[in-house]
């Protein structure tokens, strides 16, 4: 039975690159992977990553009400049959549309493969990806603060290269942006450079 994958990382760990690779690697074998980009990455309809040769169109931009399973259920009876379902910035797609991929999955018989974060730049998660943890067979892919340590959370930089401060009063999370304005962090320079705001008691 095919199943539904959450590959969560922090910025710069890849998920994008691997999501490419992936699609590349059915192509290979004559087989169709069927890539899907949320709308709210409003960059543009490309799958783009840090690795340049790396890139590709997506064959599905999915604004927020797009219902996902008719539109799979469609290119897959319509087409070549789909083997694999690709979600980039997978954080992104709305709860609802992480019901759908799991219908997809488990209906449809078709593997879908969310890349995305888990959380936002004040450590908290993104409605999407809360519906991923709690449907998807769970895959982390791994990056590593500047001081070598294992980074498990990701700051927001402003084009000044300082740190946005967390504060419980923002709430921004659909702001995109290159690896200039992210950046992936261990607890301890979280903590000590994005702020903590967030845990401390009042
Ligand atoms: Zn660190």
């Amino acid at each position: 039975m095919a199943k539904l994958y959450f590959r969560y990382g922090p910025m710069g760990s890849g998920k994008s690159a691997q999501l490419l690779i992936v699609a590349y690697n059915y192509r290979e074998i004559g087989r169709r992977p069927y890539i899907i980009k949320p709308a709210a990455d409003t960059r543009s309809k490309l799958v783009g990553s840090r690795v340049e040769f790396l890139s590709r169109e997506a064959d599905l931009v999915a604004t927020p009400d797009l219902d996902l399973f008719t539109a799979i259920q469609t290119a897959h009876l319509s087409g070549e049959p789909i083997a694999c379902v690709l979600v980039d910035e997978a954080q992104f797609v709305t709860r609802q549309q992480v019901n759908d991929l799991f219908l997809v999955s488990v209906e449809l018989d078709i593997p879908v493969i969310g890349y995305g974060l888990r959380t936002d730049y004040q450590a908290e998660l993104f409605p999407g990806s809360a519906r991923w943890l709690a449907l998807a067979q769970l895959e982390e892919l791994k990056m590593v603060c500047r001081c070598n340590r294992k980074a498990t959370l990701t700051g927001r930089k402003r084009a000044d290269g300082q740190f946005i401060k967390s504060d419980p009063s923002e709430n921004d999370q659909v702001f995109m942006g290159g690896n200039e304005s992210y950046e992936a962090l261990c607890p301890i320079h979280y903590l000590e450079w994005v702020g903590d705001g967030r845990f401390r008691r009042k």
